[in-house]
C-alpha cells in the first residue's frame, strides 16, 4: 500500500513510524521549508508513552524529559487544594512526560528519517487539495512560494495538517471561524530551581486565572537549575492571534499575577525571567460527523481541535495514529480501514472537545472558588470532599483515556 501523510508534525511523524511497520511504501509531504525548533512545553500521558514505547522512543524521550510524579492543585491565595500521585508513581508501567514540543518532534523526526528513509520525508510541500479517482487519491502542492509542485498520487491519504488544515477546509468550507469562549494563554519557559517534590505538575487558581507549571528538563544550567514551562490561562473579551509562534507581550498578562507569590513558588518571579513568551487562544472547534471520504482521512488536530490543555492535544494525534496504523494492518481493504479508524476515535475524541469546555481538570478549584466566593477557605473539608475531588479527576482521566485502569491495569 502507498500511504501519503500530509503534515510532519506530531500526528504526522507517530503514523509514519507506527505505519512503517506495516508494509508499504510512506511518503510525508510537511509544508515549513526547513523543520525549526518551535514551540515550548507539552505533555504526554501514560496512554501516549505506550504507544511511544511501541514504536521503541520510551527511552529517547524519557531522556530529553521529565516525569511529574504528583499533580497538585492550588486556589490562587495559594491554599492547597487537592494532590494525587501521577505518571509512575500513581502505578502507570509507562510514564507521563513533560518535554519540550521541539524536542518531541526532533525525535520523531530522527526516527521517520531513519526508518521510512530521508527520501520519503518532503519539507516545503503545502498541501493545496486533494482528488480522488480510478481507486487512487493525489495530493496537490504548492511551493513555499505558492508555485505548483507535481502532484503526488496514492492509495491513502491521512491528513495531519493541524488546527489549519487545508485537507479538512476542502470537505467542510463552510466552518466559519474557530470557537473561542473568553480565554487566551500566554505560554513560557524560565530557568528556575526545583520547586515542591521536583517533580510537581502544578495548577494554581480557576476559570479566570490559572498558571499551570511543571518542570520539562533537570538540572538545565549545570547547576541544580531546571528549565520550567509555565502557561497562564487568563479570561479576556478577544482572542488573541491563534499562531503557536506568536511572541506575548508581558504587559498584556502580567499584572493579573503580580501578587501570587507563595512560600514555594514566586509567579511574577517566574514570569518575569521567562526565556520566551507565547501567546495562543484557547479555541476549538464543534466535532465534525465525519473525518473519512473514502481514501482520505484526517487525523490529530485537523479532525479534532481541542482545547490544549489536560495533556491532550499530542496524545490524542499520537493516539489516532496508533490506532489508524493498527487498523491498516488489519483490514485488506484501505478503505474499511479508514472507516473503522473513523468509528473508533471519532467518538472518543469528540467527548474530549466537549468535556474540555464543560469539566477541565481546574473543575475541582473551580468548584472551591465558587464556593467561598473567591476567599481563603479555614477548612477544606467544609468547602469540598476530597471523594469529590477525587471523582472530578477520575472522570477527566476515564473521558481522556488515561486513567490507570485504562492504560496499565486494563479490566477483563
Ligand atoms: C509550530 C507549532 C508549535 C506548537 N507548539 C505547541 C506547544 O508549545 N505546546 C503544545 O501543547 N502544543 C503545541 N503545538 C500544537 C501541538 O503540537 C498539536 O496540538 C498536537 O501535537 C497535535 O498534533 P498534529 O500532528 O495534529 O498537529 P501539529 O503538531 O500542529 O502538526 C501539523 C503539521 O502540519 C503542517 N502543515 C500545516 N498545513 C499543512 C499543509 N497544508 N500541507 C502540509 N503540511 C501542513 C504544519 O506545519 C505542522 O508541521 C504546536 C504546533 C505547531 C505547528
Amino acid at each position: 500500500m502507498d500511504t501519503i501523510i500530509i503534515g510532519g508534525g506530531i500526528g504526522g511523524l507517530t503514523l509514519a513510524l507506527h505505519a512503517a511497520k506495516v508494509a508499504g511504501r510512506i511518503r510525508v509531504f510537511e509544508a515549513a521549508a526547513e523543520m525549526k525548533a518551535l514551540g515550548v512545553g507539552i505533555n504526554l500521558g501514560a496512554h501516549a508513552m505506550k504507544e511511544m514505547s511501541a514504536i521503541g522512543l520510551e527511552d529517547a524521550l524519557v531522556a530529553t524529559s521529565c516525569q511529574p510524579q504528583d499533580y497538585a492543585f492550588f486556589t490562587r491565595h495559594g491554599q492547597l487544594v487537592y494532590r494525587q500521585p501521577w505518571g509512575k508513581a500513581a502505578g502507570h508501567l509507562w510514564p507521563h512526560i513533560s518535554l519540550l514540543r521541539s524536542d518531541l518532534q526532533r525525535v520523531l523526526l530522527g526516527a521517520v528519517r531513519e526508518r521510512i528513509g530521508d527520501e520519503n520525508f518532503f519539507t516545503g510541500h503545502r498541501c493545496t487539495g486533494v482528488t480522488q479517482s480510478g481507486g487512487r487519491v493525489t495530493a496537490h502542492f504548492a511551493a513555499p512560494d505558492n508555485t505548483a509542485l507535481p502532484p503526488v498520487e496514492g492509495d491513502v491519504l491521512i491528513a495531519c495538517d493541524g488546527v489549519h488544515s487545508a485537507v479538512r477546509a476542502q470537505f467542510y468550507p463552510n466552518e466559519g471561524p474557530f470557537c473561542f469562549r473568553g480565554l487566551n494563554l500566554w505560554r513560557g519557559t524560565t530557568v528556575t530551581k526545583p520547586y515542591l517534590t521536583g517533580a510537581s505538575l502544578a495548577r494554581v487558581g480557576a476559570r479566570h486565572s490559572t498558571i499551570i507549571i511543571y518542570p520539562l528538563r533537570n538540572n538545565y544550567d549545570g547547576q541544580g537549575n531546571q528549565l520550567v514551562n509555565w502557561v497562564c490561562e487568563i479570561e479576556r473579551d478577544v482572542a488573541v492571534p491563534m499562531d503557536w509562534n506568536k511572541p506575548g507581550r508581558l504587559e498584556d498578562f502580567f499584572p493579573t499575577y503580580k501578587d501570587w507569590v507563595f512560600d514555594w513558588m514566586n509567579v511574577p518571579e517566574l514570569i518575569r525571567n521567562a526565556t520566551q513568551i507565547l501567546s495562543y487562544p484557547m479555541v476549538d472547534r464543534d466535532p465534525l460527523p465525519r473525518w473519512t471520504f473514502e481514501r482520505v482521512t484526517l487525523l490529530g488536530d485537523a479532525a479534532h481541535p481541542m482545547y490544549p490543555q489536560g495533556g491532550n492535544g499530542g496524545a490524542q494525534a499520537i493516539l489516532d495514529a496508533a490506532a489508524l496504523a493498527r487498523l491498516l494492518k488489519r483490514e485488506s481493504d484501505p478503505i474499511a480501514a479508514l472507516r473503522a479508524y473513523e468509528s473508533e476515535r471519532l467518538p472518543v475524541t469528540s467527548k474530549i472537545v466537549v468535556q474540555n469546555r464543560t469539566a477541565p481538570p481546574n473543575l475541582l478549584v473551580d468548584l472551591v472558588e465558587q464556593r467561598t466566593g473567591d476567599k481563603p477557605f479555614k477548612r477544606l473539608e467544609d468547602v469540598i470532599s476530597q471523594d469529590e475531588m477525587k471523582a472530578i479527576m477520575e472522570d477527566y482521566q476515564k473521558t481522556a483515556g488515561y486513567h490507570v485502569n485504562q492504560v496499565s491495569r486494563p479490566q477483563g
